[in-house]
């Protein structure tokens, strides 16, 4: 990254048309580390001006970037992978230092993030149109598969690195350029990215990074009639409000957004794998994961045998700042987030519900949060019916198929499901009837480069990852050519 300072400090800087730059007037601010609440670093704050000079940036090398031929993007975007890989403990250390996750998940990230770019990079070669059959001897018909434009990223701070590759990468691969906006509180990994993108060699505007508020940065790319296209990561919320404002400038959009997934135990599974599978899922990157289990539904004769299994892999987790080794689950971004757990285990409690192991927020400094499991909250309790996004399961007995698929459909949400279960035609029924994007069965930890991720119904549109990835970022055009007489 530009402008590592001393002891670790760092000073974060915008990226635009391939230089590292302050924002105007040298706005700035602290970067926290939720672990401690101390300040690690300083971020450039750019504004409106920033961000219309990132698209305009972008809009100038888009034809360049577009022209180039696919294997020299495809070189480009290996040597930033290459980067990425040699860089890994570097990036995830700044990682856990401003997001909290344990060291070792922040590799695994920075891992996905390097295969995002070479994934694609690979794709890039593969960008195929269509030869049409013509009606007449005189003609020929083409499709061609042409990159949208100037396309805009917005990313959240849960996965940091990896939702900036997964958006990034392909639509560079497809020939657009890019302009980004991290989130708030994690700034810093996107520049160290960003410091492979520059390293990579890149064209200059090809990728641009600007930090800041988000209503004055987001309003320049909804309204920019340069931006062509907005992919989300985030909350159901603003990605309604982006789609609607896109709207007014026929923006493309791809929306990847909330899930409250359920995590279905039938009583012939695998109890050990799936007690194992509930805590992979739930408590990796302390629950803050937009595919994690939000909702455990266990079928009833096998609740109590789950139960005890989960007792003790929940007790068995180790909480304490991500850079501690050996440590399984890390703060919470902030104190809205451990207020939001501990509001929803009041609430549950309140309406009826116990507790079967944690429940409590830990003394700071930092936002810790217990590893927490619940039974018993009624089907209108905040944890029935909204994401908690921290380290808390509530869990329920089913008795039969149907009354499970019932019940995990029973959200406006459609993101991602679980399934664990030894009878593969009761695996094959549910999963077909599962209103989700994505079903991991038997699989706590389905995302892969190669695979489509994306949700249904109020979990967004779109897909992200595998070719629909870059498909995502590419329009068709259809050529009519009239052969002329020799
Ligand atoms: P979360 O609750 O995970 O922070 P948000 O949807 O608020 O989810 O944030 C996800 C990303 O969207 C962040 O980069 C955030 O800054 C950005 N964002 C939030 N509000 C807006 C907005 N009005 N316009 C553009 N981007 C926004």
């Amino acid at each position: 990254m530009e402008g590592a300072g001393p002891a670790g400090f760092r000073e974060g800087r915008l990226y635009i048309g391939g230089a590292w730059r302050d924002a105007d007037g040298g706005r700035t601010v602290p970067v926290v580390n939720p672990a401690d609440g101390g300040t690690i670093g300083r971020m450039a704050q750019g504004g409106a001006a920033e961000a219309t000079a990132a698209v305009a940036a972008a809009a100038v090398a888009f034809p360049g970037w577009a022209a180039t031929p696919a294997p020299e993007r495809a070189a480009a975007l290996r040597r930033v992978a290459a980067l990425l890989s040699e860089r890994r403990e570097e990036i995830a250390a700044v990682m856990t230092a401003e997001q909290g996750k344990p060291l070792a998940e922040a590799r695994g990230e920075v891992a996905i993030t390097a295969d995002y770019f070479l994934w694609n990079a690979e794709e890039a070669r593969r960008i195929y149109g269509d030869t049409i059959p013509a009606s007449t001897a005189g003609k020929r018909l083409l499709a061609l598969r042409q990159p949208v434009g100037v396309a805009a990223a917005i990313t959240p701070w849960n996965f940091p690195a990896s939702m900036l590759g997964r958006k990034l990468a392909p639509a560079l691969a497809a020939g657009c350029t890019a302009v980004c906006k991290p989130a708030p509180a994690t700034p810093l990994t996107a520049c160290a990215v960003f410091a492979c993108i520059h390293d990579a060699g890149l064209p200059p505007g090809v990728a641009n990074l600007v930090a800041g508020p988000a209503e004055p940065i987001g309003e320049v790319f909804l309204t920019d009639p340069r931006v062509r296209k907005i992919s989300f990561t985030g909350s159901t919320a603003v990605g309604k409000m982006l789609m609607r404002r896109a709207a007014d400038g026929l923006k493309r959009v791809s929306l990847e957004l909330g899930g409250h997934a359920p995590f279905l135990v039938f009583a012939d599974a695998d109890l050990d794998a799936a007690a194992q599978g509930v805590v992979a899922s739930r408590f990796r990157n302390a629950g803050q994961t937009c595919i994690c289990a939000n909702r455990l539904y266990v079928q009833a004769r096998a609740a109590a045998a789950l139960q005890e299994r989960l007792v003790a892999a929940v007790a068995a987790l180790r909480v304490g700042r991500g850079d501690t080794p050996g440590v399984d689950v890390g703060p919470l971004i902030g104190e809205g987030a451990v207020a939001r757990a501990e509001a929803h285990v009041a609430d549950a409690l309140a309406r009826g519900a116990r507790v079967l192991y944690g429940g409590h927020r830990l003394p700071g400094p930092g936002h810790f949060f217990e590893p927490t499991l619940i039974a018993g909250a009624p089907a209108e309790a905040l944890v029935a019916r909204e994401e908690t996004f921290g380290p808390v399961i509530p869990l329920w007995s089913f008795e039969d198929e149907a009354e499970a698929v019932r019940l995990a459909n029973g959200t406006p949400y459609g993101l991602a499901a679980y399934v664990y279960t030894r009878d593969l035609s009761r695996a094959i029924r549910v999963t077909e009837a599962l209103e989700y994007g994505i079903v991991g069965v038997n699989d706590p930890a389905p995302t892969v480069v190669q695979a489509p991720f994306g949700g249904v119904k109020e979990s967004g549109m779109g897909r992200e990852g595998g070719y629909e990835g870059v498909q995502g970022f590419l329009e068709t055009k259809y050529v009519s050519i009239g052969l002329m007489p020799s």
